[in-house]
């Protein structure tokens, strides 16, 4: 049977077998990683675009080795699961300074660098080195356990050793590379987990589930996974062409991304925004631009919802058009008061001065401060908008001590910039919409 269940694969893979992936045949145990790397908890059809700008970005392990962090974490932005990424940056690394840049070619060898597992190893060394190591995915867990009839859950003890134990006395000695790759397509485009192809499938004569039809209830999980739901505001707070930012640091998700200033609540309707936003602001005023609709990134333990909440804190001297309402109390800043006295100055040149001066008063009434002000007028804004954003920085620290979010140091960045830094991917589909870069929907 187990023999019946190699040859008949390895024929569908010749004869039958379609799917095209640009890392299939390679032979080059940097690129497999990366591949491998890529499409854990990620669709085939979104790792192609990342691992091929990644191969053009990072064609070597010594390019990868050396590249910025920034850099490699911008490339990654969007594809989620981000220690995955982390871990990638410290084995290039590893390999260049400890191994000189070459993989090590044994499965127990490359099982010890971080961020590979068993499977990734046996991908690694069946595909680039032709080590007899059979991999064991979801995709293969699933073939095993129909073709064979096995309802042992895949995901305890007792079931790990017997589907492991199957899955290598399945793989041809002497061609392991192949093998793997065509149960794994096997898996991925006939065995699929809801409808699978049994009409078109080699292997249904022999098939457990297949010919007892309980193809549906195969394979057993012993318990599925409950997610912890968190729930975040986003508040994009804005002054002018700048919006504040910070980097995660702590030991939480999304550890080296961005995000916008964030408070984590027990659930959408625990909190209003607007309560935290005075609460954060205190007396300074602030314009609510708009609110969100509810975004949702899942992850392996967690199922994350966040809100975005627009807000413009209002420029000294006035700043451009506002369409949302003013809250908060607070008096009109320092370069409010100073445009009314020059204002009302320039208010008698216009109507009693020379011509020249009656020119630049009504520049200044027209509404046009900054271009027709003087430079009296004009330093003061600029020295207001600093102490304004010197003071935005402030308060959001302090908000920021109470909020045990593993991150530290907001800061005020501009908007068009935004596409330097990489987001998560619940910001990230967000960010899009609101700041839409070039840059940014390359990605
Ligand atoms: S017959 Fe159906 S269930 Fe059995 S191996 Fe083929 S596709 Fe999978």
């Amino acid at each position: 049977m187990k023999a019946d269940f190699t040859r008949k694969l390895l024929k569908w893979n010749a004869v039958q077998n379609r799917r095209i992936m640009p890392w299939k045949g390679e032979k080059d145990p940097y690129k497999i990683w990366l591949s491998e790397i890529m499409l854990q908890q990620t669709r085939v059809e979104q790792g192609i675009g990342y691992y091929e700008r990644f191969i053009k970005a990072f064609p070597t392990v010594f390019a990868l080795a050396k590249a910025p962090e920034k850099q490699v974490y911008k490339m990654w932005e969007g594809l989620g699961y981000y220690s995955r990424c982390k871990n990638l940056i410290h084995t290039a690394r590893t390999l260049v300074e400890e191994h000189g840049g070459k993989f090590p070619s044994a499965y127990e060898e490359i099982l010890k660098l971080k961020g590979i597992g068993p499977y990734t190893a046996a991908a690694i060394a069946s595909f680039a080195f032709n080590e007899c190591r059979a991999v064991v995915d979801g995709n293969v867990l699933r073939v095993i356990s129909r073709y064979f009839g096995v309802s042992t859950p895949i995901d305890d003890v007792a079931g790990k050793k017997i589907y492991h134990s199957l899955a290598g006395s399945l793989i041809d000695p002497d061609s392991p590379g192949t093998y793997n790759q065509a149960i794994m397509d096997f898996g991925a485009t006939i065995c699929k987990p809801r409808s699978p192809l049994c009409g078109q499938c080699v292997q249904s004569k022999e098939c457990e589930a297949f010919r007892h039809g309980y193809i549906e209830d195969l394979p057993v999980k012993s318990k599925s996974l409950k997610k912890k739901a968190r729930w975040f505001y986003y508040f994009l707070i804005e002054i002018g062409d700048g919006v504040y930012i910070r980097k995660r640091t702590g030991k939480d998700i999304w550890q080296n991304l961005h995000e916008f200033v964030c408070f984590e609540t027990d659930g959408d309707a625990a909190h209003g925004p607007g309560d935290i936003l005075k609460k954060m602001l205190k007396r300074q005023p602030f314009i609510v631009r708009s609110s969100s609709e509810v975004y949702t990134q899942q992850l392996t333990h967690q199922q994350v919802h966040g809100r975005f909440i627009r807000v413009t804190i209002p420029l000294p001297g006035g700043g451009p058009e506002e369409d949302g309402k003013l809250q908060g109390p607070g008096k009109p800043a320092l370069a409010n008061r100073k445009v009314a006295t020059i204002s009302k100055r320039h208010k008698n040149t216009a109507t009693s001065g020379q011509a020249s001066d009656r020119a630049a008063g009504e520049r200044i009434l027209s509404g046009n401060k900054n271009a027709g002000a003087s430079g009296q007028l004009r330093d003061a804004v600029d020295s207001d908008r600093m102490l304004l954003e010197k003071k935005i920085t402030k308060l959001l620290a302090r908000a920021d001590e109470h909020n045990a979010q593993g991150a530290i140091g907001y800061q005020l960045v501009k908007k068009n910039d935004l596409h330097e830094y990489a987001f998560p991917k619940l910001l990230h589909a967000y960010l899009k919409q609101v700041y839409p870069s070039p840059a940014r929907d390359d990605i």
